[in-house]
């Protein structure tokens, strides 16, 4: 018996609740919470009557999060709201006792900026308090982490290099819009990139560094190198790394339109005045683009996002490739939304059922690859991700 509260009812939100209820001998109670209660309503419609109960929350608020954490009875919070409210929920959960998971690190709304930094430091709390925090259980950072950690335990004693590969070759039909939150996309995606060798950072322009990557069953794309959280905990944890880099496909329409965008200022996070009222621009840029929960019915193709990695095994060279593949369309006919969410969101609910059975145990702050990747993987492959490992040359 054990109940879950689920905070923020968005593309990711809804995923999560979805699998929860498919998933009903962990998750025997289910609330989900958020801003809006019509946010849950949607949510709450499309699932048989009965199988949850809504709440409104402002998870900005610690003593609110507090009290409705307390009121519900929770046993996990899963933190799937905006990465802003990622240290006022792990507060709430501090301060009832209750283990706490996300799929984003902090970012400060003021700040395109983000960093474990003052969610690892709360490390010292959750252990006093007696409880776990599971940072980044979503795709990328979550899966991707638990795949270093799988090829790090069964395919080499020393990894020396990683790259992280996330294709998203869906068509939505729209000239321009984003999967997920487009505030927190697209402060992503034009920020300088960053890789990581031989124990620096090395910053590089937006966009500066380009490969073409022959995605399975997706086929060739453009790549490109960009800044991601992951990397922040994999090159602590990663037993003889040199290097690690992340890339991310994106169209040439995509990039046209961000860069039209930004050259006109539309990607700014200071405010701006505007007859008289002060607006910021990238807010305003999200209330004219499509909503990302609205791309789901119309989104066609696949997605691709896995890891490469390159080391030794009993003195001889190898190099593996872990990915996994998710149809959009397929994703949506289960759970009413597009793949990009569905894959963030399926290993929310897998990190939280882990913590609840038992087999990820642990009082602290942790990050994905600091746990056995086993059950992890194991689950994926039941609930909807299934992956493949390749050798190659
Ligand atoms: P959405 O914008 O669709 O949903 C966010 C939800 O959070 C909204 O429904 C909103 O509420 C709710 N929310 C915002 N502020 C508050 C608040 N103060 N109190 C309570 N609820 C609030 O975003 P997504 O679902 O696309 O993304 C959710 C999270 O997943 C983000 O942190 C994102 O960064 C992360 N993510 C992680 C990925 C990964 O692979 N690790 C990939 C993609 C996303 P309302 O609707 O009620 O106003």
């Amino acid at each position: 018996m054990a109940t879950v509260l689920i905070i923020g009812a968005g593309g990711v939100g809804g995923v999560v609740t979805h699998k929860c209820v498919l998933n009903k001998e962990t998750f025997t109670k289910i609330v989900l919470a958020s801003r809006r209660l019509e946010s849950c309503e949607k949510i709450q419609k499309q699932l048989p009557e009965g199988a949850i109960e809504i709440a409104q929350v402002d998870a900005d608020n610690v003593d609110e999060t507090a009290a409705l954490i307390e009121k519900v009875g929770a046993d996990i919070v899963i933190n799937v709201a905006l990465p802003y409210q990622d240290l006022t929920i792990m507060d709430a959960c501090r301060k009832t006792k209750v283990d706490y998971l996300d799929t984003a690190n902090y970012e400060h709304p003021d700040e395109a900026k983000f960093e474990y930094k003052l969610q690892w430091q709360k490390d010292e709390q959750f252990k006093e308090a007696g409880i776990m925090g599971l940072l980044g259980s979503g795709f990328d950072p979550g899966a991707t982490n638990v795949f270093c950690a799988y090829a790090q335990k069964h395919y080499f004693d020393e990894i020396h290099t990683i790259d992280i590969l996330d294709c998203n070759a869906g068509d939505h039909g729209y000239p321009f819009a984003t999967n997920f939150n487009p505030e927190i996309n697209l402060r992503e995606v034009s920020a300088k990139g960053r890789y990581w060798e031989n124990g620096e950072w090395i910053e590089t322009e937006p966009m500066e560094i380009k490969m073409v990557w022959d995605y399975p069953e997706v086929g060739p794309k453009d790549s490109y190198l960009l800044y991601h959280e992951e990397m922040e905990s994999l090159v602590k944890h990663i037993k003889g790394l040199k290097r690690i880099r992340f890339f991310m496909t994106f169209g040439e329409s995509y990039l046209m339109h961000m860069r039209a965008l930004e050259n006109v200022g539309m990607l700014g996070i200071e405010p701006v005045e505007h007859k008289g009222q002060k607006i910021i621009p990238i807010e305003f840029l999200k209330t004219l683009l499509p909503d990302p929960a609205s791309l789901g019915p119309r989104t066609k193709g696949k997605t691709n996002i896995g890891i490469v990695a390159e080391g030794l095994k009993d003195g001889q060279k190898k190099k593996i490739y872990i990915y996994q593949v998710s149809d959009h369309e397929k994703c949506f006919a289960e759970v009413q939304s597009q793949a990009v969410s569905y894959t963030t969101g399926v290993p929310a609910m897998i990190g939280a059922k882990l913590m609840l059975e038992g087999k990820w145990q642990g009082k602290g702050v942790f990050n994905m690859e600091q746990l056995d990747p086993d059950p992890f993987m194991n689950e994926m492959n039941k609930q909807g991700l299934p992956w493949k490992v390749i050798e190659l040359d």
